[in-house]
């Protein structure tokens, strides 16, 4: 009986081990340098079809890659997302980062989007483009990121600071397609042609535009797609008056980012960290980034929305994005040197 009793004992002990032992095992911990609640809604739409629980840290994604450091081997965090190529090539130089399993995920990611060895991938992308105040400036009058150095748009251009991902990782396509003194000559131009010292981040550049300040803004489409849609009556008149241009149609194409998604060097949950990507890779996934954020689907399955189609089709810089990381500590001297804030 006694002997029995013990038994049964170790057998609840055993299961009530295993069972908190898959409890932990259903978690999967994402840092994560986008801050969109539409990432937040899919994140819960995986946790009901999985039952795999995500944790999510957001914080900006130069802090996130500290901690990464920082936490070394100890690190809780699975999958690291950011809002640019650029800061992924970094992890994935520093070893933050380990290969993922691709063999699903080839066809539904464009090879110029992606890492060539796997270590991440885009799971959205965005053009670097130029808006525009509709009634100042005419569409025919714009051509190329470079041309904006000419003497016409002296005083009229807005930009956010070189800080700025977004920024950095588009010198560095101007690095790769030109080399360094034009580079370094556009950035000068850039600057002297510049409406007001860099501020604010590029929904601002066009808020700039709306108070006369400038003419032009390099911004990222989405962020027109958010004034657009804006619960603020006053951004969706302002995005009402601007048009927006895709530069560099009849050379390179108009220079792409990305949101870049990995799988940590030290996951403990690597497998759940697969299926998290493999989810935000589907179709139904990616309509819901078209919708919700604005941006581009990288699955080329997914149908535009409405918006997307709106802007038009255009001819995208297929520069393999992994190529631009040679270029980047270089990007951030050039703005140094010509004293881009
Ligand atoms: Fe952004």
């Amino acid at each position: 009986m006694l002997k029995n009793l013990f038994h049964i004992t170790a057998i609840v002990l055993l299961i009530i081990a295993l069972s908190s032992c898959s409890s932990d095992k259903d978690v999967v911990n994402v840092y994560s340098g986008r801050h969109y609640q539409v990432d937040e809604n899919l994140f819960r739409e995986f946790t009901r079809q999985t039952g795999i629980r995500v944790n999510l840290v957001k914080a900006d994604t130069d802090q996130l890659i500290n901690r990464l450091e920082l936490e070394g081997t100890n690190t809780p965090a699975d999958v690291f997302i950011t809002a640019d190529a650029g800061r992924m090539i970094q992890s994935m130089d520093k070893d933050l980062l380990q290969p993922m399993d691709m063999s699903a995920l080839k066809e539904a990611v464009p090879f110029n989007l992606r890492d060539p060895e796997n270590y991440w991938t885009g799971f959205t992308q965005r053009a670097r483009v130029l808006v525009y105040d509709k009634e100042r400036v005419s569409p025919e009058e714009l051509s190329t990121y470079e041309d904006l150095v000419l003497p016409q748009w002296n005083g009229r251009i807005l930009v956010r600071s070189s800080q700025n991902n977004y920024n950095q990782t588009l010198m560095a396509s101007i690095l790769a397609e030109h080399g360094e003194e034009p580079a370094r000559n556009w950035a000068k131009g850039i600057v002297n042609n510049m409406a007001q010292p860099p501020r604010g981040n590029d929904r601002d550049q066009v808020k700039a535009i709306a108070a006369g300040i400038g003419d032009i803004a390099i911004v990222n489409t989405y962020y027109m797609g958010l004034l657009l849609n804006s619960p603020n009556e006053e951004e969706r008149n302002i995005a009402q008056q601007m048009g927006i241009f895709f530069p560099n149609q009849q050379d390179r194409g108009t220079h792409i980012n990305i949101s870049g998604i990995a799988i940590t060097a030290h996951a403990p949950n690597k497998e759940n960290a697969q299926k998290l990507i493999e989810f935000l890779l589907k179709p139904e996934s990616q309509r819901e980034f078209a919708e919700k954020t604005y941006e581009y689907p990288v699955n080329r399955e997914v149908e535009w929305t409405p918006l997307l189609k709106e802007w038009g089709t255009f001819n995208a810089d297929t520069i393999p994005l992994d190529k631009l990381g040679q270029h980047l500590s270089q990007a951030t001297i050039i703005f140094h040197e010509a004293d881009w804030k």
